[in-house]
């Protein structure tokens, strides 16, 4: 037996008998065995007790405890260790005895070296397969946990990806999922595998697509067939699927990835709203236009009349209001990106900034008979770091709203005071009001009340979502207090000190 990478083995004699006691530690310590020795039964116990040996030579007749005792011993104690009984011609029938008890193998007395060596060796060769068959099952026990530390592994990634995952056999059964995908599907959260798609998914689409996944044999190169649907809880859903190939190229299965598009396609719904709005703002003042100059140029062949000043008055008009439209557009992209409406920021005095809005709007409030009135503390106010082109179009729009939202001869009032590190302008009027429900929404991009009262005055509903950006961009806010028949008071507060 080659000893290499294995501990040498061990062996204790057990014989009343000196001579053969020593003269067997001898012998086998030539084989490379390490040799321990008992006279008697009870001292071989104790030698077994605190160094087991593999292989034990027992000598069957011995004074004190019977051979066949400690035979029983050792094997209720050391089922492993290899029991050689040794035994003289008279009592084949005890080693027979002995055999049954459990002994490997047995030695008559008197023996040879030969037959020792023999002997020895075939308990040696079977130790040397025991230990090798432990080895390699020891081998595939660490394989099998190498494999299942792979799998649960494996589970773990697919548990925490952040798409929904389905894998289905190809007669359609569900073999693996992760969370993502129940939480997608509107599933219980830990619903298990192992049921046909149909009871995962409702959608016929996803079926088709895991079918046509598995009946592919080899992948061909193009990308993964996919499909979107939209499932009962509201959601945009992308599936695709690949086909899962054995060795021999033939399909096992399909894996189904899900990914949620409903973001973009919210985004795509909003850039078609917008696109229409914008088209919808830009066609009516140009059918206009485009009337008053056909008008104007009259007949193929005919001179073009005359006398309709006021229809060119008129398409400069819708012009002019084309262009704010378009001026408006920009300025809210602009401040929707991160900018301001014109460049850096400067310091700027708001009574300035308020004596100039109202001496614009004064044509404009006359016109209507409206009175506009400004009152700002006489103590000068802190000044602020602002984009002053930013702050007038708030204040503009503020109180062009403020003289267009009411009836000829109400009254507009602009009024600014600082409380603590903020500066406060209400700019209120005595108009319309607005219902209390739609208060939510006058913020929203196009947004316009439809009523009575305000369908002959005209606008694009840009203007307080730009009021909005300009002094959220300034870490402020605005806030609206308004009384349907009453008025309207809108709050800017804007901070003097930057955060
Ligand atoms: P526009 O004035 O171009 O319609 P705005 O964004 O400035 O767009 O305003 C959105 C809507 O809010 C207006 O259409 C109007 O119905 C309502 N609104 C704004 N200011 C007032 C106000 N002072 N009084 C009554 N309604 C107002």
């Amino acid at each position: 037996m080659t000893q290499t990478d294995q501990t040498a083995v061990t062996v204790l004699v057990i014989d009343d008998e000196r001579d053969i006691r020593d003269g067997c530690e001898r012998f086998l310590s030539r084989l490379g065995c390490s040799v321990t020795k008992a006279p008697d039964g009870v001292a071989g116990l104790e030698a077994m007790e605190k160094n087991p040996a593999d292989i034990v030579l027992l000598d069957l007749k011995m004074p004190g405890m019977d051979g066949l005792e400690v035979l029983k011993n050792l094997r209720q104690l050391h089922p492993q260790a290899l029991v050689i009984v040794i035994t003289g011609y008279a009592t084949v029938e005890t080693a027979i005895e002995a055999m049954k008890l459990g002994a490997y193998d047995f030695l008559p007395k008197p023996f040879q070296p030969d037959h020792l060596r023999l002997t020895v060796g075939r308990a040696m060769e079977r130790l040397r397969l025991t230990r090798e068959t432990e080895r390699l099952e020891r081998e595939r026990q660490q394989t099998l946990a190498d494999l299942a530390g792979e799998q649960s592994r494996l589970r773990t990634v697919i548990r925490a990806l952040p798409m929904g995952v389905l894998v289905t056999q190809p007669d359609g059964r569900v073999v693996l999922h992760n969370p993502t995908f129940c939480q997608m599907a509107g599933l219980e959260p830990n619903s298990p595998s192992g049921q046909d798609i149909t009871h995962y998914l409702s959608e016929p689409k996803v079926h088709e697509l895991a079918r046509r996944a598995s009946r592919q044999r080899q992948g061909n190169g193009e990308d993964p067939p996919a499909v979107e649907f939209v499932t009962g809880q509201g959601r945009n859903l992308l599936a695709q699927a690949t086909p899962v190939l054995g060795d021999g190229g033939d399909s096992l299965g399909a894996v189904l990835v899900f990914i949620d598009v409903t973001p973009y396609r919210m985004l795509d719904q909003l850039r078609q709203e917008f696109v229409a709005k914008v088209s919808h703002e830009l066609r009516s003042p140009l059918s206009t236009i485009l009337l008053q100059l056909t008008l104007l140029v009259g007949e193929e062949g005919a001179a073009p009349i005359q006398g309709h000043r006021h229809l060119l008055v008129r398409a400069r008009e819708r012009t002019q209001g084309l262009i704010s439209f378009v001026r408006d557009l920009l300025d809210l992209s602009r401040l929707e990106n991160g900018g301001g409406i014109s460049a850096e920021p400067v310091e700027v005095s708001l009574e300035k900034v308020l004596t100039s809005v109202s001496e614009a709007l004064s044509d404009q409030a006359r016109n209507r008979k409206i009175e506009l009135s400004l009152e700002v503390p006489e103590e000068p106010l802190p000044v602020l770091r602002a984009d002053p082109v930013g702050l007038e179009s708030v204040f503009t729009n503020l109180a062009a709203n403020a003289i267009n939202y009411s009836p000829d001869g109400g009254k507009v009032k602009l009024r600014a005071w600082s409380v603590g590190d903020a500066l406060k302008v209400a700019v209120s009027d005595e108009g319309f009001g607005i219902e209390p429900d739609k208060i939510g929404l006058i913020f929203d991009k196009f947004y316009r009340v439809k009523n009575e009262k305000t369908r002959y005055v005209t606008g694009t509903g840009l203007g307080l979502p730009i009021v909005k950006s300009v002094v959220e961009g300034l870490g402020g806010a605005v806030e609206v207090a308004s009384e349907l028949g009453k008025g309207s008071t809108f709050t800017v507060t804007l901070p003097t000190k930057p955060a």
